[in-house]
């Protein structure tokens, strides 16, 4: 079963050809980073605007790079939530046209399982069930994989998600957007122990988290250095609260493993990308004894190739969409 999937949930064109889930033929995206990074931040009118331009041109990219065509695929798969309601639009009007223009079958993928999904691709061997840390930038959810397209949120964020943390730090010491790789690359001048940020817990919910102490303990210490009339060390700011953050993503995703019995923890989402993370979550799994599981850094930020996955296994499983799909900006992990 060969999948055209279209994702255009935030600010990333894409379009891929995936088949049978787990073999990628093409996968393409245009990132329209450059154009919002002159904001700050993603401005949701020039994304839709930018995603009609592209849309067209990254399917037919994707198209010819597979080898396929619009008549030889089986199935058109995209992302109708959770995102941006006019980024959402554009992806699902132009699925759906194809779909009805080429009478193929129709299927509406949730974004978030599509970032789970990214794990399939690369690791043939992987079967739910399997516990998934989705860290990207609107959600840190530990996701209970208890079979294909069988989803259970056990834990998550009560404030900030770590991406968002990430690029709200990054914003303070003077980094532009996207604010990961930025603090990622300037992690690596610092020393991680320079400064002790807070390592958060959430009294009785040991699967939860919470960034947003975190967040202000970095503000306050860049403010008492302003008033101290102290030079900030930005290296040392970036790269301990990387480690903050790192670190209590990978002690609570393997705790959380340990506790419910998985032998196998997956990562998933733009901050799955992260060095550091993928280094200290892997030797705690070591330690622990459980198999660890990551997506090449480019699937773990947006792309459509991890929509082609999950949308061949809601295929399997019989979803179908109808012509009344809709954007649906709020979408829930297992809600359909
Ligand atoms: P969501 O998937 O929750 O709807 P999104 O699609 O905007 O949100 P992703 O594309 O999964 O998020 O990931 C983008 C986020 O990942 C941003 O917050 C970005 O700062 C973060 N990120 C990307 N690369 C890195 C990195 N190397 N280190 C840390 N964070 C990173
Ligand atoms: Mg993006
Ligand atoms: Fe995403």
């Amino acid at each position: 079963i060969k999948i055209l999937a279209i994702e255009s949930s935030c600010d990333e064109t894409a379009a891929a050809v995936v088949e049978n889930g787990r073999s990628v033929k093409s996968n393409i995206i245009s990132s329209q980073i450059e154009l919002h990074k002159l904001y700050g931040g993603v401005v949701p009118e020039i994304a839709s605007r930018k995603h009609i331009e592209k849309i067209n041109y990254v399917i037919r990219e994707a198209l010819n790079e597979a080898g396929e065509t619009l008549d030889s695929i089986d199935a058109v798969a995209v992302t109708y939530g959770p995102g941006l309601v006019g980024a959402l639009l554009v992806g699902v009007a132009e699925a759906k046209a194809i779909a009805f223009a080429k009478n193929k079958p129709l299927v509406g993928v949730h974004h978030i399982e599509g970032h789970i999904c990214a794990n399939y691709i690369e690791h043939h061997e992987l079967e739910p069930p399997f516990l998934c840390l989705v860290v990207s930038g609107g959600h840190t959810h530990l996701v209970d994989v208890k079979d294909y397209g069988v989803y259970e949120i056990i834990g998550r964020t009560r404030d900030d998600a770590a991406g968002e943390a990430f690029d709200k730090v990054a914003r303070s010491i003077g980094l532009g957007y996207p604010g990961g790789p930025k603090i990622e690359a300037l992690a690596r001048e610092g020393n991680k122990e320079a400064i002790k940020f807070p390592r958060a817990k959430v009294d009785d919910a040991p699967n939860d988290f919470s960034f947003s102490g975190l967040k202000s303990s970095v503000l306050n210490y860049l403010n008492k250095c302003e008033m101290k009339g102290e030079e900030v060390n930005r290296a040392d700011v970036a790269a301990s609260f990387q480690e903050a953050v790192v670190d209590v993503l990978s002690t609570h995703g393997v705790e959380a493993a340990k506790n419910l019995g998985y032998r196998k923890l997956a990562i998933a989402g733009g901050v799955a990308s992260n060095g550091a993370f993928r280094e200290k979550i892997q030797t705690r799994c070591r330690e622990a004894g459980i198999a660890f599981y990551h997506p090449s850094p480019i699937l773990c930020t947006d792309n459509a190739a991890m929509i082609g996955a999950a949308g061949y296994y809601e295929y399997m499983n019989g979803a179908r969409s109808g012509w009344d799909l809709n954007a649906v900006p709020g979408l829930k992990i297992g809600q359909r």
